[in-house]
């Protein structure tokens, strides 16, 4: 639970505004002797990258314990994602204790952590392929879209949204992970020119770090110039994960110049959004990207993931608020977890989102306090997450409401199971509640 009550005051001091800039991977056995100039390379970052678990153990030799080595091999039976961790954030995770570090929760599972699947989760919570009128697009609200040009990310997020398609298959799930296709590109600029309504456009994924120049390039320049999209926003979570991309990479980094460029000389928005969950992935290898991607003028945004034990603390929040504001980063929202396979023990309940939004707010100014939000399982959207119809908090369910997104239906969200009283769990752990309980809590919603 958030440790804190949002009626008392949080402390924070300056804190905030040090980062860390020592020689953090020399802790990693296998990279003790990696100079700062090779460290800094974004090619050495690539092909140094952990994608498999014997790497793990290869590179951390007798750092870790054996029984935690087979907690992590464990991992790999129950995990939605594969493994794929940059240098730079493995060793920023605390190989002391990498049981209870914010940053292995996020990147490498392992057995002991999973917990059942919620009884109503689903691969595709958000309905994102149910909204989908070509292959690669969701348009959903009426005037924004979401592309997803690529399937690859230069990490794997263990609590990843679209883990039904990101990366490669896992022993639980199977995937048609997709890579660049300008065919299926192009299908989508056709669609988003015979359809005016649309002003703004998501280039998600996958993430847009693992976009060539020339894709990147492609993708902008074809979306730019479609005379009714007036904004478009490069997500990734590069930044947060791989800095040094942005300071070394300069094929890539001078390509989203051009489409910056483009895109104002044509009066429209170019934004990056950008995914930071936990004050310990911010360094001064954050800061420095910032400060040069602060003066080619992008607007850079972020979107976090609430989740327990990496960031559902008061006075982590607000660290994390306050630290990307003074990189020049806008704190724009915070995620209640989605309800998707494998995520059970990352996720809170709506009653902490509540509190972290309250105790959060009133910490720094307006513009830059995180909108907590709940994106509706069936595709309503996100909500804020005081916004809701009715909240039964002993059953862990709520009822919403998306007028201008789906009028007349209505959706559910629902804690997870294990944050419930034993009451309640023994009712959900038998099968023939659970449509008991949802009629129960729409009749007292009124619905
Ligand atoms: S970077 Fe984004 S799309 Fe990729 S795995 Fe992480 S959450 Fe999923």
């Amino acid at each position: 639970m958030a440790n804190k009550k949002a009626t008392s005051p949080t402390k924070f001091g300056l804190e905030h505004r040090n980062f860390r800039d020592d020689e953090f991977w020399k802790q990693i056995p296998g990279w003790a002797s990696v100079s700062r100039d090779e460290f800094a390379d974004h090619k050495w970052q690539l092909k140094n990258s952990i994608t498999k678990v014997e790497q793990v153990e290869k590179i951390l030799g007798k750092r870790v314990s054996k029984d935690f080595m087979a907690d992590i091999v464990q991992g790999q039976h129950y995990t939605p994602m594969n493994i794929r961790i940059t240098p730079y954030v493995f060793s920023l995770i605390n190989w002391d204790d990498p049981a209870n570090d914010p940053l292995r929760k996020q990147f490498l599972p392992i057995g002991s952590q999973y917990l059942h699947d919620h009884p109503y989760y689903k691969s595709d919570s958000l309905a994102e392929d149910e909204d989908s009128p070509v292959p690669l697009l969701t348009h959903r609200y009426r005037d924004k879209v979401l592309f997803l040009p690529t399937t690859i990310c230069p990490v794997y997020c263990n609590y990843c949204t679209r883990s039904r398609i990101i990366g490669g298959s896992t022993e639980t799930i199977q995937k048609s992970t997709y890579g660049a296709n300008q065919k299926k590109w192009d299908d989508v600029f056709e669609y988003l020119m015979g359809r005016p309504e649309v002003e703004d456009v998501v280039i998600s994924g996958g993430d847009a770090y693992m976009l060539t120049p020339d894709q990147i390039r492609y993708i902008g320049k074809n979306l730019l110039e479609i005379p009714h999209i007036r904004r478009i926003r490069y997500a990734t979570k590069g930044i947060a994960i791989f800095p040094q991309k942005i300071l070394t990479d300069d094929a890539w980094f001078n390509a989203l110049k051009e489409v910056h460029f483009l895109g104002r000389s044509f009066g429209k928005q170019v934004v990056i959004h950008t995914h930071f969950s936990s004050p310990q992935e911010i360094t001064k290898w954050s800061q420095r990207a910032m400060d040069r991607l602060f003066q080619e003028n992008f607007v850079v945004r972020n979107q976090a993931v609430l989740q327990e034990g990496v960031n559902n603390d008061v006075n982590i929040m607000v660290k994390l608020t306050k630290q990307l504001e003074w990189i020049n980063i806008q704190p724009y929202y915070v995620y209640l977890h989605d309800m998707v396979p494998g995520c059970e023990h990352f996720r809170t309940t709506l009653k902490e989102a509540e509190e972290l939004e309250k105790a959060v707010r009133g910490t720094t100014a307006g513009f830059n306090t995180p909108t907590f939000v709940c994106d509706l399982p069936g595709g309503g959207g996100k909500r804020h997450v005081a916004s809701y119809e009715y909240y039964d908090e002993e059953m862990g369910v709520s009822v919403w409401k998306a007028p201008n997104v789906k009028p007349g239906d209505v959706f559910f969200y629902c804690d997870p199971l294990h944050k419930l009283s034993e009451k309640a769990q023994k009712r959900w752990s038998d099968e023939n509640e659970w449509e008991k309980i949802i009629n129960e809590v729409k009749e007292k919603a009124g619905i």
